[in-house]
């Protein structure tokens, strides 16, 4: 383990920890009994405080969305309108984005630049949203013949629960929220109980912006008892979940009974395929960072390539060595770009893949154990390769969400897509080929809801995202993400009295 690049611990100012957070429903923060905290995976820290609802705040929560859409506060504004308020929190986020990216890194684990990307990027999220819900608009029929006209009218579906996951919180929550805002909706936000302190802060930031009380409530605490009743709840007409396959299975038997809509962005498993004519050291270098970005704990970890045979050893190779110069350590340092394992226990399964695949017969090519970093007490897991993959072993099909990458090998373009398909998921698949050939053949053939072409994880607010197979239902970002939170309503005219009577 010598020769990897390791980032010892660094001196910082955390003397505003720890932060305090309090929910808000319907326009006030309020205070629970019971609390729960946050601590920094990497260094042990108390990081976060914060009320721990149940199920009467949960309750509050949800009546207050209910009404708040019910009396049109928010839902019977113009566009104008929820554009202004969208882009001033755009723009208050990046009044706030260093506060925000220090909590962010300190209760992920993530490295502190990557945080601050994240948290910059997200502004643009909504700024983006503030466009749509300016043009958002309907459909109308001007060809039905001469008597008739109809139009079809885009309305805020409801009250929308949103839940979300520990890697990305505030991304993710900006993938969601912006969007439900911009159709209208009003919302109940749950964070997860390991990353809730930017989601609060994001509460002060709505406040600021002249957001309407109600409009918006963010309830703390945990999937029991506050997801589940945000999942079932009668008064909510949507639920929007991003987390595990395993949870957003139990959300849509939660929301059937009262048959919500359901939006679900789950796990993946995403296969990056070589061809021996793409360009190497590109592909290479785009597999180490699809591989180790966010310590490969995010939805579209490029956890398993598929590399043609007669370039599998020397591309490996190439792989290997790049792994070895990706620096892993201190997330609050700025040259970090492998941060800590989100807990001891993810730390454990991580490893349990990794050692599972060896007694099935596979080989380490690189790491395949927890590292320790000079000066940190936390839990690190090293970069990872592992080689003589077969598609039968766990650690070819199922999400590890860890840095470690499964080398699968294929002969023909045929066989790669097979592999590519073989399984439950369908987030995100890439090719790398100089040929444009097989690049359209392998994307129109591959089951992913994004398909990468000589990049992997670029993403834009512009661009629609999401799941096929168990890896998820509808879309997020694009116009399609705005599609989610409305429904059509379809008003049928007849002009003038041409219309003859039923009764005889
Ligand atoms: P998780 O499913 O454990 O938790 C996600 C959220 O659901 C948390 O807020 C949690 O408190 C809540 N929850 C837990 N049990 C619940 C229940 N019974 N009812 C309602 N809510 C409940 O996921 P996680 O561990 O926080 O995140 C990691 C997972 O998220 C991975 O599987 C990853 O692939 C997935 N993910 C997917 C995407 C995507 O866009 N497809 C993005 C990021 C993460």
């Amino acid at each position: 383990m010598q020769d990897l690049t390791l980032i010892p611990a660094v001196k910082a100012d955390l003397s505003a920890l720890p932060f305090q957070g309090r929910h808000l429903i319907n326009g006030e923060w309020r205070d629970s009994a019971d609390h729960f905290e946050r601590h920094s995976p990497a260094h042990g820290l108390l990081v976060s405080r914060h009320a721990k609802a149940g199920t009467a705040e949960t309750e509050a929560a949800i009546q207050a969305a209910r009404t708040a859409f019910d009396d049109g506060r928010w839902s019977r504004l113009s566009g104008k309108e929820r554009a202004a308020v969208l882009t001033r929190v755009a723009d208050l986020v990046g009044t706030r984005v260093e506060e925000m990216t220090l909590l962010e890194c300190l209760e992920t684990g993530k490295p502190i630049a990557q945080a601050r990307g994240e948290i910059a990027g997200a502004a643009d999220l909504w700024r983006y949203a503030a466009a749509l819900a300016r043009t958002l608009h309907g459909d109308s029929h001007n060809s039905l013949g001469p008597d008739m006209l109809a139009m079809v009218l885009k309305e805020p579906i409801g009250v929308v629960s949103i839940i979300t996951p520990w890697n990305f919180p505030f991304w993710i929550l900006g993938q969601k929220l912006p969007f439900a805002l911009a159709a209208g909706c009003t919302c109940v936000v749950k964070p997860s109980e390991i990353t809730p302190s930017t989601t609060v802060i994001l509460g002060e930031i709505l406040v600021e912006a002249g957001l309407p009380p109600g409009v918006v409530n963010i309830v703390l605490g945990h999937g029991q008892p506050v997801g589940s009743l945000m999942a079932s709840h009668p008064e909510v007409n949507m639920v929007s979940f991003t987390g595990s396959t395993l949870v957003g299975r139990s959300i849509q038997a939660a929301a059937s009974a009262t048959l919500k809509k359901v939006a679900l962005e789950l796990g993946g498993k995403n296969p990056q395929v070589i061809f021996p004519d793409a360009d190497l050291d590109q592909a290479a270098d785009a597999v180490t960072f699809g591989v180790y970005f966010n310590a490969g704990e995010c939805c579209n970890s490029g956890s398993r390539i598929i590399v043609h045979e007669d370039i599998a050893e020397a591309f490996t190779a190439k792989v290997t060595a790049l792994s070895r110069r990706v620096a892993f350590g201190d997330p609050l340092d700025e040259a970090t770009q492998v941060g800590a394992i989100v807990s001891p226990a993810h730390l454990g399964r991580i490893d349990g893949f990794v050692k599972d695949a060896v007694k099935a017969g596979a080989q380490i090519a690189l790491g395949g154990e927890a590292i320790s970093i000079p000066g940190l007490s936390g839990d690190f897991y090293g970069p990872t390769i592992v080689t003589g993959v077969t598609p039968d072993m766990a650690i070819a099909r199922e999400e590890v969400f860890g840095p470690v990458l499964s080398v699968l090998t294929f002969r023909t373009l045929d066989e790669a897509i097979a592999l590519a398909n073989d399984g439950s998921y369908g987030l995100s698949a890439g090719v790398w080929s100089e040929n444009v050939h097989t690049c359209l053949a392998f994307a129109r053939r591959v089951e992913a809801g994004t398909i990468w072409t000589n990049t992997w994880m670029d993403g834009f607010p512009e661009v629609t995202f999401g799941g096929m197979k168990q890896s998820g239902l509808g879309r997020e970002n694009g116009r399609y993400g705005l599609e989610e939170y409305l429904e059509p309503k379809s008003v049928v005219m007849r002009i003038g009295r041409s219309r003859s009577n039923w009764v005889r």
